[in-house]
């Protein structure tokens, strides 16, 4: 940031003070988000490691800050780890939880409630549901929320099946330092069943509503902060089923039954059965909302927008089975093959995003394109396309804001024009759509993989509030996350959270009263400062498992791709048309064939681009010869 309107000099030095990059500013000029003037400092052409570089400018300097090829590789075991953290019903404890400081008592060791009896549904029965992740910050168990976040964790694993190494950490069996490790199940399938297993337990078992599924179970009222799961004072009670719970369950379970179907086919046929009874239970309850408004004790995720749901549920049990009757659905579907990059459903008006839990859609088209399945071909091809644009879009709008968020201001609330609740998770899928379409893109376009890359890095750092907004990592980490346990800034008898939690970062709703208090009002305070890394501060500053799923993802992809992409934008190696590491005759050979036969499955796209205008031609070939003679 720098108020003036022609390029500063800037130098990069190292820890003992020498100069080891210098040059000019890019001025971005003045950036609404952040309310900042922005100049861009571009040295990513340092390629030196170490610790302790500054950028200096002027009389401004930056932290100190590390060079470093190796970012991830602890990241995302953190990051799972999270999961095991939040465990419901079992003892956490050494050594899985790490540190002393991080176990506790089971939570909830019989989590056994009713009906709501302050709600107009009621049903004469109880439900066993013990187990599963705790939703957040407190101790509420949302199977809409639980759904996305165990897909999310799911689809890491499916992902590495077709495009990864299922041989490493986190997939393979005793990677992941859980009670699990060694049973010879992946751990993170392992992991990720915890939740499963709870969300099974969610459905109704008898009565008019038999097989929908209650749309959450938590407290009666909100816990004060510094509370452990096992003293939790409150009585718990089941929250009215809804359709969208039902068809989280539906998809949810389909998809394990097929992960699981080689591991423990008795387990993967009882997910079938369940997600095919909640798809049918859906079908003749297509319209059972949850209240937007929230109750007390529980957040709301309320959704009276259930269509996407139905079209994800659909996408994965056909997926799974094959069969016509979720093919007919999905493909009369209104969602067929999309891959959004602008979100209007729940809770969400029009934000830059690709989903979220309201908005499901893309869950299922990842599913199409990822998964073989008996669609055609052109149609597979077709939501790869949808994927690949939404990225473009994703990108697109990075390279305009000047802290390379990928996500622009939109209509959060009453006239309220700002970022979301949760706005770095947003950032966060986006990754993981950018990172689909770099998997997806025939010549690997090392412009996708960048683009995940960025979006990390703002998340790391590269924000208003120099702030990294993942524990444990970057100069000034977040250190005081909204959470009942991990609550030392209440009460000093309490641990800090461990590495790996994402906070949600800035919300211009501003909705907490600690903020309010600290006279921050909202549509006043530009949108990327609406931001307060305080754990009273439950609308900017608490984790939950739809956040960590997708850090854990990104940063295990990320370290699958090396150390190109920790550390900036990749430089293509202009002018290996062929991608055989050399420049050379072949590569004129390989060039002119693409001209003539336009098959660009021939060459590698980005090192083809010679001029980087994003057409490969005539142009690129008379470089690619002028490269060559001299
Ligand atoms: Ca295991
Ligand atoms: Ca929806």
């Amino acid at each position: 940031m720098s108020s003036s309107t022609s390029p500063v000099a800037w130098e990069l030095v190292d820890s003992s003070g020498r100069r080891v990059e210098s040059g000019q500013t890019t001025v971005m000029g003045y950036d609404q988000a952040s309310g900042d003037h922005v100049h861009i400092i571009d040295f990513s052409s340092c390629k030196t490691e170490g610790r302790g570089f500054k950028l200096v400018s002027g009389s401004v300097e930056s932290l100190p800050f590390n060079i470093d090829t190796d970012i991830y590789s602890k990241m995302k075991y953190d990051a799972m780890k999270y999961f095991y953290h939040n465990r419901s019903g079992i003892e956490i404890k050494l050594p899985y939880c790490e540190e002393s400081q991080w176990a506790r008592p089971a939570g909830h060791p019989r989590d056994v409630m009713s009906p709501d009896p302050n709600k107009s549904y009621q049903g004469n029965y109880t439900l066993d549901v013990t187990g599963g992740w705790y939703d957040a910050g407190d101790h509420g168990k949302y199977v809409v929320n639980g759904g996305i976040s165990t897909w999310t964790v799911m689809n890491q694993y499916e992902r590495a099946l077709y495009y990864g190494d299922t041989s490493v950490a986190p997939f393979a069996d005793n990677t992941l330092n859980i009670p699990e490790s060694g049973n010879g199940y992946p751990d993170i399938l392992d992991e990720s069943r915890y939740n499963v297993e709870v969300l099974l337990k969610m459905q109704v078992p008898s009565g008019a509503l038999k097989g929908m599924a209650h749309h959450k179970a938590h407290d009666e009222r909100w816990t004060a902060l510094a509370v452990m799961p096992h003293e939790d004072p409150m009585d718990r009670y089941l929250q009215p089923p809804s359709t969208a719970a039902t068809l989280n369950l539906a998809a949810v379970a389909a998809q394990a039954s097929r992960l699981w179907e080689d591991y423990d086919s008795a387990f993967a046929s009882k997910c079938l059965t369940v997600a095919e009874s909640a798809w049918d239970a859906a079908v003749a309850n297509p319209n059972i909302y949850a209240p937007m408004e929230q109750g007390p004790g529980g957040g709301a995720y309320g959704d009276d927008y259930v269509l996407d749901e139905f079209y994800w549920a659909a996408c994965e049990l056909f997926v799974t089975t094959g069969a016509s009757k979720y093919e007919n659905y999905l493909k009369s579907s209104s969602h067929y093959l999309e891959m959004p990059s602008k979100l209007v459903g729940g809770e969400a008006l029009g934000l830059t995003g690709c989903f979220d839990w309201g908005n499901t859609a893309g869950l299922g088209t990842i599913s199409l394109a990822l998964v073989p399945n008996n669609l055609g071909a052109s149609e597979i091809a077709q939501a790869k396309a949808n994927i690949k644009a939404a990225a473009d879009d994703f990108i697109a709008i990075g390279n305009a804001q000047g802290y390379g968020a990928p996500i622009e201001e939109a209509l959060v609330g009453d006239n309220l024009v700002g970022y979301p609740w949760g706005s770095n998770s947003f950032v966060a899928n986006e990754a993981i759509v950018m990172a689909y379409a770099y998997d997806f893109s025939d010549q690997k376009d090392v412009k996708y993989l960048n683009g995940a890359a960025s979006a990390m890095d703002y998340l790391m750092g590269r924000n208003p509030n120099v702030k990294c907004y993942i524990s444990g990592y970057g100069e000034n980490p977040v250190q005081n996350t909204h959470h009942r346990f991990w609550a030392y800034q209440a009460d000093n008898s309490f641990p800090k959270a461990p590495a790996g939690c994402l906070v949600g970062g800035p919300n211009s709703g501003l909705q907490d009263p600690w903020v309010r208090g600290s006279g921050w009002l909202p549509g006043v305070r530009p949108a990327q400062k609406c931001y307060m890394d305080n754990i009273e501060s439950w609308s900017t500053n608490e984790i939950t498992i739809n956040w960590n799923a997708p850090l854990a993802w990104i940063s295990a992809y990320l370290d699958e791709q090396g150390p190109e992409a920790d550390g900036g934008d990749i430089i293509a190696d202009y002018g290996d048309v062929n991608g055989d590491g050399a420049i050379d005759a072949l590569d004129m050979v390989a060039f002119k064939r693409y001209l003539l036969t336009k098959d660009i499955t021939t060459i590698n796209a980005t090192n083809s681009d010679i001029n980087d205008d994003g057409q490969i031609d005539a142009i690129d070939y008379a470089l690619l010869k002028k490269m060559l003679l001299k």
